[in-house]
């Protein structure tokens, strides 16, 4: 089933409002097994009319948002009423839902309203709870040989939201004749790339009937994404998982920091961060998380020297003896984190951001992690020399995934 999404909106054209629709239905329709084929962004205006024109030739569901509103330049109902050769009516149950909803306000309720009580004789009006605007809904027959379904929605994501969930995809799923629904799963693996999935398990994973595989790189994450029946989803998940045990951090779509915060929940533990060159991004990251006040202690920015010696008490000497950024530097920095807090867990980063700033012993990209707790302390060495923005990224994510491994190390 071809389906088109077409946004109206000259804001969405202007770069003042963010077009989001489109990833949104994507996403919901795949949970249906079904795909968009093409979305088109039009300004308010004629724009819309060619928009529909085409969109009815070519496909089998065309969905159109924003621009049933009540101002002038809300003309989707009349652009609609145009291209399927039909009259526009007032709908009487819309017209007293709109009443309804300015008195349920305490306020009267514009002239320009009841344009939005509008409907292209034959269709279906959608009710909105959320706003004013009703939906419509043109059944494939109402567009003759071309026989296309049309959906009209409105421009705000609140509005549009709910009504697609309620409206169209009820009908979208009888026209598709989706009978059980998709299932949809994400893993999300840190400290492995790309190539590792293609080489260890795409083969087996294409064994598996009934299954569409995709996958999402960002900066030192891997999202493999899974579609398909239950039990196919269910029988790769096992085989990534498997395949790569020690990099998968998530089997439903968890950040790594909400993984994080829900191990040290778990375990009641307390966390705390002593961070030099990311500047707080692990803290920023982890206070992200709601719930995160229960298991995060202390987040030490200790930039400078003299505020690893001040704040957390590394010895000055050993920042001279082997610089601030070695092996051990990060240890003293997660040591004196953790004995500051008082928290169960400590973890520091100390590193070269660049693009200043390194040597021939210790280049751009250089970084120490360290681990403190109660029984015993390490630290790795990592260099990631890709600017300053994904330096920070890739470090704050292997540090948090070294501490999920020491926390699930420590269980057993
Ligand atoms: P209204 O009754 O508000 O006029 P409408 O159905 O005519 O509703 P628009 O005027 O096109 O819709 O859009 C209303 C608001 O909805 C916009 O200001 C914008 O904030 C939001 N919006 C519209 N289209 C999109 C989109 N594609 N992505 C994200 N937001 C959108
Ligand atoms: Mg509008």
């Amino acid at each position: 089933m071809k389906i088109e999404i077409i946004n109206t909106g000259s804001e969405l054209l202007l770069g003042t409002t963010l077009n989001t629709h489109g990833a949104w239905m994507g996403t919901e329709l795949m949970g249906l097994g079904l795909r968009v084929q093409r979305q088109t962004t039009v300004p308010d205006g004629d724009a819309i009319i060619a928009a529909l024109t085409e969109a009815l030739e070519r496909s089998d569901v065309v969905i159109v948002t924003g621009g049933i509103g009540p101002t002038s330049d809300d003309i989707c109902r009349e652009a609609a009423a145009a291209v399927l050769g039909v009259d526009l009516i007032y709908d009487e149950a819309a017209l007293r839902s709109l009443e309804a909803f300015f008195a349920s306000r305490g306020r009267p309720m514009a002239e320009s309203n009841r344009k939005q009580a509008l409907n292209p004789v034959g269709a279906d009006i959608l009710p909105n709870p959320n706003g004013t605007a009703p939906g419509i809904y043109a059944p494939p027959r109402m567009s003759g040989d071309r026989l296309c379904a049309l959906f009209l929605l409105p421009g705000p994501p609140s509005e549009m939201k709910p009504m697609f969930r309620e409206e169209v995809t009820p009908r979208l799923r009888s026209l598709a004749g989706v009978e059980s629904d998709h299932t949809l799963q994400i893993l999300r693996f840190t400290g492995i790339g790309e190539s590792d999935f293609h080489e260890g398990l795409d083969v087996e994973l294409s064994t598996i009937d009934d299954l569409e595989v995709g996958y999402c790189a960002r900066p030192a994450e891997v999202d493999l994404r899974l579609i398909g029946n239950a039990e196919s989803v269910s029988k790769a998940a096992v085989m990534a998982q498997t395949a790569f045990a020690h990099q998968c951090f998530s089997t439903c779509d968890e950040s790594l920091e909400q993984v994080v915060v829900r191990i040290l929940t778990e375990q009641n533990k307390k966390l705390s961060l002593a961070e030099s060159c990311t500047g707080g991004r692990i803290a920023s990251r982890v206070t992200d998380v709601s719930g995160s006040s229960a298991v995060f202690t202390h987040g030490f920015v200790t930039y400078a020297n003299e505020a690893k010696v001040e704040m957390i008490g590394v010895d000055a000497d050993l920042i001279d003896t082997h610089g601030a950024v070695s092996e051990e530097v990060a240890l003293a920095m997660a040591e004196g984190a953790l004995k500051k807090s008082g928290a169960d867990i400590s973890a520091s980063v100390t590193g070269i951001a660049g693009p200043t700033g390194g040597t021939e012993d210790k280049p751009v990209g250089t970084v120490w992690i360290g681990i403190a707790t109660p029984t015993k302390s390490y630290a790795i060495h990592r260099c990631h020399n890709r600017g300053r923005e994904i330096f920070k990224q890739v470090v704050s994510q292997t540090a948090l995934d070294l501490i999920r491994k020491e926390l699930l190390s420590d269980q057993t």
